[in-house]
């Protein structure tokens, strides 16, 4: 089969590698979709923590072509997405219930091979069946789960009016779950125009460049918002993001900055106003969620999908995602076959 290969960083090709046989808790799925993510971007730069050479990629969605002996609940034939993780389920974190959390976390496309192959071998209790959704639809489900499982940590109350800062696939995400959650309104900020426009269409009420937004926030919201989900992974959109958060509010840190960056805030502004921060790392057990609202398309991804290329598009994708030119780029393996 084909499959990129990340052999070191800044280096990849697509590369001939045997065909995956399943264990007996495995399947073998033949991949449909799996979207790039800034994860792949980080781990092709080198500047993430997983061992090369790697078969990257965890969005993924496909058919299943092969079961193992012991795999009772899907069969040839169905059409499932895929959860990364393969928590250890013996540590201190995977015993507490918080298995994204685990120390030992190995995930298919950032420790072990994933999905920019044409097949990946995954275990049966990663897999849930995407029937009605298209391979475009059904790739989606593991960043939406990453959005519920920060949005279901931080909380959005009806009514609340929150704030967006980062419009890439991520935060646009945000901007329809958050409405979906009842937000009366949310703001949008990001430095593209292009990205600005689809959160406008998908019902941001206010649309701001970052240096329009910090001379104009108090216009908006003079006591700033009840919720700020920063997902751009700059420093300064931190700092800005944290200054805007309204007393009693909370702030969602989801954009992944560089892992040695630091960030400035008043802990006396946090401190007075009660502010709560907010972490949010992966994804839970949120994948029947994301697929139900996939299924309903209450949540819209193929606007947010620029672009759908063959395993070899993967160079192209990097590019595009570096010069912020796309949105969801997804690579279908099995192109043409
Ligand atoms: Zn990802
Ligand atoms: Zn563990």
């Amino acid at each position: 089969m084909l499959a990129v290969v990340i052999e070191k960083p800044h280096r990849w090709r697509v590369t001939d590698v045997p065909d995956p046989t399943p264990q007996d808790d495995e399947v073998v799925i033949a991949v449909s979709a799996c979207g790039v993510c800034g994860t792949d971007l980080h781990i092709f730069e080198g500047s993430f923590p997983s061992k090369l050479p790697l078969f990257p990629g965890h969005e993924f969605a496909g058919e299943v072509v092969e079961v193992g002996k012991g795999v009772k609940s899907v069969k040839v034939g169905d059409f499932v997405a895929v959860h990364p993780n393969k928590p250890c389920l013996l540590c201190e974190f995977c015993r507490e219930g918080n298995e994204h959390l685990c120390e030992n976390l190995q995930a298919y496309g950032v420790h072990i091979p994933g999905g920019f192959a044409q097949f990946v071998a995954v275990k049966e209790t990663n897999v849930y069946k995407a029937e009605g959704l298209t391979p475009l639809q059904a790739a989606w489900a593991e960043p939406l789960s990453c959005c519920l499982h920060g949005l279901n940590r931080v909380g959005v109350k009806s009514g609340e009016r929150a704030l967006v800062i980062g419009c890439g696939p991520i935060g646009l995400l945000f901007v329809q779950l958050l409405l979906i959650h009842g937000a009366s309104e949310v703001v949008a900020v990001d430095l593209s125009e292009e990205r600005l426009s689809v959160a406008k269409q998908l019902g941001a009420s206010v649309t701001l460049q970052p240096n329009e937004f910090a001379s104009s926030h108090k216009d908006i919201a003079p006591h700033g918002f009840a919720l700020v989900v920063e997902a751009s992974g700059n420093p300064k959109a931190v700092e800005l993001g944290l200054k805007v958060v309204k007393a009693g509010g909370r702030f969602l840190q989801f954009g992944v900055c560089p892992t040695d960056a630091t960030a400035g805030f008043s802990p006396f502004a946090v401190y007075r106003k009660e502010i709560t921060i907010v972490g949010s790392f992966s994804l839970g057990r949120e994948m029947p969620q994301a697929l139900n609202l996939l299924m309903s398309g209450r949540i819209k991804v193929d606007v947010l999908t620029t672009h759908q290329l063959g395993l070899e598009g993967f160079g192209e994708a990097v590019r595009l995602m570096r010069e912020a030119k796309s949105l969801k780029v997804q690579l279908l393996p099995n192109l043409g076959k």
